[in-house]
């Protein structure tokens, strides 16, 4: 059975059946609403429903406590609509309003980048180009209705073939498929762009960038989209790994030729082998020793959600200001993320 929801105060309305997530319906009809782990654990889809009833498939969310549940406040990611819905959210406006679209693409190489990170390069139909913004991901769709989400590595002007860098999961269903059996020439079905995570062209403050492991795609990203097609910018780039070999791109300290680029990679364990003799410790621990300041920055960040959460706070009580703080936390895919409508 399919319900009409209503976005307040816009007004703008879309279609959802009963079997799919409220966010789930808005992205398939090319609404942006605001969302991440899509898991119902990062709270970035909370919205308050003013009107119908909604309902959860396994029980409330464990980020929605039941007051916030009987005071409106719903996870659209997770919740269902019962009846026609009225709920207060605004769709996001992305530059250049970029359509999100399922598409098609084959396995067109595959490149071992360390141990753990393979990178897949996907070939899209060549009919019409892909467009997204430096940092934004996609969603692999599985065939069995799961999602699993991968930056883009490749920036929007080199966008003929996307470059996503898998890091191996132990147990996880996508990743060890990646490791194991993928080859060459397979087929997979990309949802994509998404997300709010994007280098703003408008902003002519100089930038911090953080990544933590696979968070280097979207950050390799923005810095090619940054330096390769648009005037140079003061960007201080900080690489956070366990050891050496978790800086997997040997080539980004060498980029002399990017005028205002300085790059600090920061090991938090080096292995005895690696001859390290850089800065060691937490990777945003590293941008306060340098910039005990941060109010003059645009911070961006991407990696594990623990590194997420801890700089969040960290850097905004060294004076960012929260909307100069952009950032992807790598959360994983949670069970509630399967949705029939991916099928
Ligand atoms: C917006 C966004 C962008 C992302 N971009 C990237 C990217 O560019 N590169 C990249 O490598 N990853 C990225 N991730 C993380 C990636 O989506 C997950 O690691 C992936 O979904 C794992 O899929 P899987 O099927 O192999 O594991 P699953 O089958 O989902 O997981 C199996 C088990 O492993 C654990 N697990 C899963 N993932 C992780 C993890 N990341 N860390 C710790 N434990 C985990 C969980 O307990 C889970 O139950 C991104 C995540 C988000 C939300």
């Amino acid at each position: 059975m399919t319900h009409n929801i209503t976005l307040k105060p816009s007004g703008q309305n879309f279609a959802a059946s009963e079997e799919e997530s409220i966010l789930a319906a808005a992205l398939r009809h090319g609404i942006n609403l605001p969302h991440s782990c899509r898991g119902g654990s990062c709270l970035s889809c909370r919205a308050r429903v003013v009107g119908g009833e909604i309902r959860y498939r396994d029980g409330l969310p464990p980020a929605l406590t039941a007051e916030e549940a009987a005071d409106g406040w719903a996870l659209l990611c997770q919740a269902r609509a019962a009846s026609d819905v009225a709920v207060e959210a605004a769709a996001l406006e992305t530059p250049g309003n970029i359509r999100i679209r399922r598409l098609p693409c084959r396995v067109h190489k595959m490149q071992r980048l360390s141990e753990d990170v393979m990178a897949l390069f996907l070939k899209l139909p060549g009919f019409e180009p892909f467009e997204f913004l430096a940092g934004q991901y996609a969603d692999i769709l599985l065939a069995d209705g799961r999602r699993r989400s991968f930056s883009m590595a490749n920036p929007p002007h080199d966008a003929q073939i996307l470059e996503l860098h898998v890091r191996r999961v132990e147990g996880g269903a996508f990743t060890s498929h990646v490791f194991g059996h993928m080859k060459e020439r397979d087929l997979l079905r990309i949802e994509g762009p998404l997300g709010q995570f994007y280098w703003r062209d408008e902003s002519g403050r100089p930038a911090i960038m953080v990544a933590g492991g696979t968070g280097y795609a979207p950050i390799k990203s923005m810095l090619r989209h940054v330096y390769e097609d648009r005037q140079p910018h003061p960007v201080h780039f900080y690489w956070g790994a366990r050891d050496l070999a978790g800086l997997y791109d040997k080539d980004v300290g060498a980029r002399h030729d990017w005028s205002g680029f300085a790059f600090t990679p920061v090991l938090s364990e080096p292995a005895p082998g690696d001859g390290w003799r850089g800065r060691t410790g937490m990777v945003h621990r590293a941008v306060f020793e340098d910039k005990p300041d941060l109010s003059p920055f645009d911070v961006y960040m991407a990696g594990p959600p623990g590194m997420i959460e801890a700089a969040r706070k960290d850097f905004v009580a060294a004076g960012l200001a929260p909307d100069r703080l952009f950032f992807d936390s790598f959360d994983y895919a949670a069970d509630g993320r399967e949705d029939p409508s991916d099928r």
